[in-house]
């Protein structure tokens, strides 16, 4: 018999689980405090073609971009392009994106309730009781309650530049640890002179970006407009369930702690979370969740640690040596930007790079990132 099961938030996240959970049976209402679903936006929008069929919508034309490679310049000392003979990512219209989701999830007998700011816990004690079940799909809001603190402010800006400064199809990584020693920025080209330039940071972020914009010389014409999040970098929270509630998406941690990404680990999560509703198997939610992306999340976690502890000439030197190895090449013309951690555990064998990236006492930090408990 369906159960009634009450969504906070009407995100990306939320949606597919409820979309997940009509499929499977359920009643399903979201209560999203905002006005419209998709706005405001917060995110850049880039994903693997993967992540998209994660989605049960219609996606041609949701795709804004399709990008082949990534340019990767370190201040004035780096500067190298990777391009695979193939698009790798797509950038997409978020806000289309998840209003078609809405649509979905209406279309299938769904109930949303948009301006209805929910109280969570008060709404999950007043549902249980129905014997209802409360999902907290609330995002990043709903995790840095809980006492999270791996978070960083992102800040982005579409720009119309005065003369075509990025090719159509290939984005720029730009790292300048004088400038911002937390995160990289990065420029996605959109159509024509458009592209959206972002970072992150725990300090003043949009000075931050200002300022790198001025270093990169992008002869800007026009602001477009200027918009940003949460952006989460500590991995997944220690539980996915208190007692009333159950977190699926940037609630509960399902973010790459590389990038911040969280369309892919997070829409996983809603797929995993409504098969273990459907099969009263709830207590291994999380376990399940983990079990896809614990080797990707321990990878990204000493990535991320290698970022934060190396200055920009060891950062120049690895990249040195790791474009000229056969491995980060392989990577780059068939990887998959979600899952690739399977291949990067050749680059063991590389010598001359382990110097540099377990050099200064790195060594104990990854060893103990390796062997921490997710
Ligand atoms: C700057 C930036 C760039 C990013 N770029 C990318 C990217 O390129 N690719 C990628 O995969 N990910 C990216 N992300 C991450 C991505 O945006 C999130 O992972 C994704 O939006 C998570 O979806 P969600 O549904 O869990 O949460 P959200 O999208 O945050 O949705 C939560 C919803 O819940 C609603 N809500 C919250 N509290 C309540 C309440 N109490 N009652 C009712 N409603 C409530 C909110 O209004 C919101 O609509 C980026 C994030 C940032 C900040």
């Amino acid at each position: 018999m369906a159960r009634e099961v009450v969504i906070i938030g009407g995100g990306p996240v939320g949606l597919l689980t409820g979309i997940k959970l009509l499929e499977k049976g359920f009643e399903v209402k979201i209560y999203e405090e905002d006005k419209q679903v998709g706005y405001p936006q917060h995110c850049t929008g880039i994903i693997s073609f993967k992540t998209l069929e994660l989605y049960p919508i219609e996606g041609q034309n949701l795709i804004i971009n399709k990008l082949r490679g990534v340019r990767l310049r370190i201040s004035n000392k780096f500067l190298e392009e990777y391009v695979a003979s193939t698009p790798k990512a797509i950038v997409i219209d978020r806000i289309l994106f998840e209003k078609k989701l809405y649509w979905k999830f209406i279309d299938m007998g769904g109930e949303v309730y948009l301006e209805k700011k929910t109280i969570p816990k008060i709404l999950a004690d007043d549902v249980k009781k129905k014997n209802g079940v409360v999902i907290n799909a609330g995002g990043a809001k709903e995790l840095i309650k809980s006492g999270y603190k791996d978070i960083l402010t992102g800040f982005q800006m579409d720009i119309e530049s005065i003369d075509k400064w990025i090719k159509d199809d290939v984005t720029e990584i730009y790292v300048d640890k004088g400038l911002n020693p937390e995160y990289f920025c990065w420029i996605t080209p959109l159509a024509d002179n458009y592209m959206r330039i972002g970072t992150a940071s725990s300090g003043r972020v949009r000075d931050t970006l200002h300022r790198i914009n001025e270093n990169l010389g992008i002869p800007i014409n026009r602001v477009v407009r200027e918009f940003g999040g949460v952006v989460i970098t500590g991995g997944p929270r220690k539980k996915f369930m208190d007692k009333n509630m159950i977190y699926v998406g940037d609630s509960a941690g399902m973010n790459k702690i590389t990038t911040g990404g969280g369309l892919n680990y997070g829409g996983n999560g809603a797929i995993i979370l409504t098969d273990m509703l459907y099969n009263d198997e709830l207590t291994n939610y999380r376990s399940k969740w983990i079990e896809k992306f614990k080797r990707e999340l321990q990878i990204q976690g000493i990535l991320r640690e290698l970022f934060l502890t190396m200055d920009e000439d060891e950062i120049v030197e690895a990249m040195t040596i790791l474009s000229k190895t056969e491995v980060f090449n392989a990577l780059l013309a068939t990887g998959d930007m979600d899952y690739h951690a399977s291949d990067l555990h050749k680059l063991l064998f590389e010598k001359d790079l382990m110097k540099i990236l377990l050099g200064k006492g790195r060594f104990r930090r990854i060893i103990r990132k390796l062997f921490t408990k997710i």
